[in-house]
């Protein structure tokens, strides 16, 4: 789960995090209000969406005067804000964050991120602050400062100064940038996250650290334990199909292409995405039904792949273990039905009771392509898309 940059800043705050004194606004007249509590004579005005690069696509501005904010604000508000980060289509902008302007003299990057391969959260650090990590990474990797984090000792002062030291940090404000390290292992840990991304941490003219911008994503699987993020949740800012997914208990993951997938297992969702690429198409959406795939969720399922106009065919392929193949045939026959199918759909089912599924498919009446194995039905679901 994403959260706002605003929201991410207040949990950081919490921890000790020093960030620019702001408010949120969803208003013209909340921004005023806003930039009316803050000191100073300049004021950030950013746009409030859940991804990043909004600088490059004109979602943060400086303004001079009140006259400036207002300006800024009402036409960032409703504005359509296309990013690196967003893909064409853009979001639009509902909320702003007005702060207090930073006087800027360094900005570096500061991050953390589960390494799956030492399967250990990693704390990255690098001088090149405020453009695109992946950037760096490319163009200047000896900039780029890992410290692979040991749980049972947590992150050690030692290696804090070490790598404020590495990016680049000045003496006087390395002891600072560690606490400040610390602070976010801590957060990151307790809060469950995934991800956690200061960029840019400056060092502003009275030379304090401070984190200009802040990205928090949390595990989903773990905020059953966090009900004070769950509240933050913004469902603006999500795919309406996963939105209503999520209500019927299905992970589904909305993807470009135009075949649409429905199966069990998210190991057998993968391997199923792996085979449709295999043979050279792209599937429209990662969809797990669960151990237990019912009448209502296979409907369901078909719902929201058929909702999807670049859907050409659905395919199928179902393992029964748990369930057995006939109850799983009879599933797929009355959800086609109820949601009056309009484009081929291809099933493949393998499992207890297999051939007793099959006879129900092919008896069903309906226009099912019925498939052995899973290379058989990829290739019959990418000729189905085709018109072949
Ligand atoms: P992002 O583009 O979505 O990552 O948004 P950021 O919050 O990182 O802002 C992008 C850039 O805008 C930063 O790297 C800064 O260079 C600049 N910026 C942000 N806030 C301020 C500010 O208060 N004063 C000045 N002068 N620049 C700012
Ligand atoms: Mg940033």
């Amino acid at each position: 789960m994403k959260v706002h940059e605003y929201q991410a800043k207040a949990i950081l705050s919490q921890y000790g995090v020093p960030t620019p004194e702001g408010f949120p606004a969803f208003s013209v007249k909340e921004a005023l209000d806003a930039a009316k509590k803050l000191a100073g004579n300049a004021w950030v005005v950013k746009a409030q969406i859940h991804a990043g690069g909004r600088g490059k696509g004109g979602g943060v501005k400086l303004a001079k005067s009140m006259q400036e904010v207002e300006q800024i604000a009402d036409s960032m508000l409703g504005m359509k804000l296309v990013t690196p980060q967003t893909g064409g289509e853009g979001r639009i902008v509902k909320r702003l964050l007005v702060e207090e302007g930073a006087d800027i003299r360094a900005e570096y990057y500061a991050g953390l991120v589960v390494d799956r391969v030492s399967q250990r959260v990693v704390l990255i650090g690098s001088s090149e602050g405020g453009t695109e990590i992946e950037e760096v990474a490319k163009d200047a990797p000896e900039r780029i400062n890992r410290v692979t984090i040991d749980p049972g000792c947590g992150l050690t002062e030692r290696d804090a100064l070490d790598l404020a030291e590495k990016m680049g940090i000045p003496g006087h404000a390395r002891k600072p940038a560690s606490d400040i390290f610390m602070s976010l292992y801590r957060a990151f840990v307790e809060k469950d996250a995934m991800l956690l991304e200061v960029n840019p941490l400056i060092l502003d003219g009275k030379g304090r650290l401070l984190a200009l911008d802040a990205k928090f994503n949390f595990d989903d699987n773990a905020l059953f334990r966090h009900p004070e993020i769950t509240a933050l949740r913004d469902l603006d800012e999500e795919d309406p199909a996963e939105i209503e997914a999520s209500r019927f208990g299905l992970s589904y993951i909305s993807l470009d292409g135009d075949i649409g997938c429905l199966v069990n297992g998210a190991g057998l969702a993968m391997a199923t995405m792996d085979i449709v690429k295999l043979y050279g198409a792209s599937p429209a959406n990662f969809l797990d039904v669960g151990g237990g795939a019912s009448v209502e969720k296979v409907t369901e399922a078909f719902k929201l792949m058929l909702a999807n106009p670049k859907v050409k065919v659905i395919l199928v392929n179902i393992f029964g273990g748990i369930m057995k193949c006939d109850v799983i045939a009879e599933g797929v026959v009355a959800a086609a039905r109820q949601v009056s199918l309009n484009v081929p759909l291809v099933v493949r089912l393998e499992g207890t009771n297999v051939e007793l599924g099959k006879k129900i498919l092919a008896e069903s009446g309906l226009p099912i392509i019925s498939a052995n194995t899973m290379m058989d039905a990829a290739r019959r679901a990418v000729e189905a898309s085709r018109g072949c």
